[in-house]
């Protein structure tokens, strides 16, 4: 399941530089998340980056992409053809 940032987001920029993806940019009221490029973290770190960072709750799951742990490596594989997973062990199951 990729996240998203929902309309409480105060625009504070904390995220974005925390995504391994790039998956984060800022929109013309929130910043927003690309779900084609966030993979919930999956293959960097054990928790979502962004949503540790946010000081305001805004992102949140996004019941529109509802990826099964095995998409999630694949996306990691498509974005990442030649790199080692990191931390997949310690990968939590997607936050409800
Ligand atoms: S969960 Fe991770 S990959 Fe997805 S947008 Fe947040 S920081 Fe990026
Ligand atoms: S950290 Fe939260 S409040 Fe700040 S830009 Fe990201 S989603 Fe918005």
């Amino acid at each position: 399941m990729a996240l998203k940032i929902i309309d409480q987001c105060i625009s504070c920029g904390a995220c974005e530089p925390e995504c391994p993806n790039g998956a984060i940019s800022e929109a013309a009221d929130i910043y927003v998340i690309d779900p084609d490029h966030c993979t919930e973290c999956y293959g960097f770190y054990a928790t979502q980056q962004c949503a540790d960072v946010c000081p305001v709750e805004s992102c949140v799951m996004d019941a529109d992409y509802p990826d099964t742990p095995v998409a999630l490596a694949k996306k990691f594989r498509t974005l990442y053809p030649d790199q080692e997973m990191e931390n997949t062990a310690k990968w939590h199951p997607p936050m409800l």
